[in-house]
């Protein structure tokens, strides 16, 4: 049995104070002592350590939005994994879609950042999925299948990796894939581990689906085989929405 995880992007959102009260909420609402599945929030850098010590001794983890791979130097922008480290990150998120469509984040940045993280001891969530013009071409096993093969060369072990499929075209849009799409990706990206990590591997695997899931959605999601929770964007940013998600995951 594979524990479920389900983590809240909160991209460029909340000021610090925010973030504080946000993850005050969750906690709170999530309730003393739960233990259903794996959580965790990903808020902007400068709030890390704040809702870091709101979060401290519940369930949910801290999450980072991005990492770089060198230890540090004239990387303007950039934040090292031992920063993140420092401040009580427990993942990172690696290769989101929005770093690789407005930040020119490529496959072999990807690998590198992930390289980098696991090597310092940081769990990973990949994000890999198709835009809707590759969908449209019917490219996405092509395209999905090289996210996949590409951000993992290089890397032996994958017991800390989680893969996030995100269907781009699903990503802030309210347009969410069908339980019947979303389980066809995933069962595509646990077929191309068994093949480059074996079954053993591949059967230990988290997939999580990401792409306007809200409550009225996730339970449906999350009863798919090969769905193992969620990567929540805009629902994570209502204490209620995203703690509903994380329960019908539970
Ligand atoms: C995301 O960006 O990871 C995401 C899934 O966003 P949303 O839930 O808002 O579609």
């Amino acid at each position: 049995m594979r524990q479920k995880i389900v983590v809240g992007n909160w991209k460029m959102n909340n000021t610090i104070a925010e973030s504080s009260a946000l993850a005050s909420e969750l906690v709170a609402a999530l309730g003393k002592g739960f233990s259903g599945c794996e959580v965790g929030i990903a808020p902007t850098y400068v709030a890390l350590q704040e809702a870091g010590k709101i979060i401290a001794g519940s369930a949910v983890q801290l999450v980072a939005q991005n990492c770089h791979y060198e230890n540090d130097g004239a990387f303007t922008g950039e934040i090292s994994t031992g920063m993140l480290k420092a401040v009580g990150c427990s993942y990172v998120i690696i290769g989101h879609s929005e770093r690789r469509q407005f930040f020119g984040e490529t496959n072999a940045t990807v690998n590198l950042r992930i390289k980098k993280a696991l090597a310092e001891g940081l769990k990973v969530i990949l994000c890999v999925g198709e835009t809707l013009a590759e969908r449209e071409s019917e490219v996405t096993s092509k395209v999905v299948t090289s996210q996949v093969t590409e951000g993992l060369a290089g890397i032996s072990d994958i017991s800390t990796v989680v893969i996030a499929y995100e269907p781009v075209w699903a990503i802030g849009t309210g347009k969410t894939a069908s339980s019947a799409q979303a389980e066809e990706v995933h069962l595509l990206i646990r077929n191309t581990i068994t093949k480059l990590y074996g079954d053993a591997a591949a059967g230990k695997l988290r997939i999580q689906y990401g792409g306007s899931v809200k409550p009225s959605n996730a339970a449906e999601l999350f009863a798919m085989p090969n769905i193992d929770g969620g990567l929540i964007g805009g629902a994570s940013l209502n204490a209620a929405d995203f703690a509903a998600i994380i329960k019908a995951a539970s």
